[in-house]
């Protein structure tokens, strides 16, 4: 069983390595590679996915095959790329026939993992993209159809709630709704980087 201690993560690449020895869930079980996020750890856009798929099992990166070509069309409408921004998930490894991650599992990755990435990499805005991770910001009695696209200052970040591309891609209404709301990150982020 290995369960890293919060003082063995001291770095990016520390979590990485630690995320792919980590058997402190059950998820463990099931994956064949986990996926720690990657990207510009200087960005200052951060997005948070809920969980790795077939294709990111496989690989160990996130947002690979469909979703993740959706997401790059939408990075390279706002004149990014994924290299230029961070890219990692709720939980690190992929959940049983993609079913929705467990919250002890939820709450046992982010408490070992994603916190400290968020601490590492100190973004300015974090968008995140599904109901699992908004869940990780917003009140429960919050629902994603309610508040996508509206960001809001929660623990002294920036977080701009929008649709799962997986769930938009198609969905019409969805998909036009997340192209729409996707958008308005470089005026969020503007505006963020500009307030003291
Ligand atoms: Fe560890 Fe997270 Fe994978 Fe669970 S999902 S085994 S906590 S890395």
């Amino acid at each position: 069983m290995s369960i890293p201690t919060p003082a063995t993560l001291t770095s990016l690449e520390a979590i990485a390595a630690a995320v792919h020895d980590c058997t402190a869930c059950p998820l463990a079980a099931g994956r064949l590679t986990a996926v720690p996020g990657d990207g510009n750890p200087h960005s200052p856009v951060l997005f948070v996915g809920e969980g790795p798929g077939q294709k990111e099992d496989e690989t160990g990166h996130p947002f690979i095959g469909a979703a993740g070509k959706f997401l790059d069309e939408m990075l390279s409408a706002i004149g990014q790329t994924r290299s230029d921004v961070f890219v990692t998930n709720v939980v690190k490894c992929r959940p049983p026939e993609n079913r929705d991650p467990e919250p002890d599992e939820i709450h046992t990755c982010t408490d070992l993992f994603l916190w400290k990435q968020i601490e590492f990499i100190a973004p300015k805005l974090i968008v995140t993209l599904g109901r699992h991770s908004m869940g990780l910001f917003f009140p429960p009695e919050y629902k994603i159809s309610q508040i996508h696209g509206q960001p809001k200052r929660v623990r002294g970040r920036v977080v701009l709630p929008l649709y799962h591309p997986a769930a938009a891609l198609y969905n019409g209404g969805m998909r036009q709704t997340l192209i729409y709301d996707f958008k308005k990150i470089p005026l969020v982020l503007k505006k963020v980087q500009l307030t003291p």
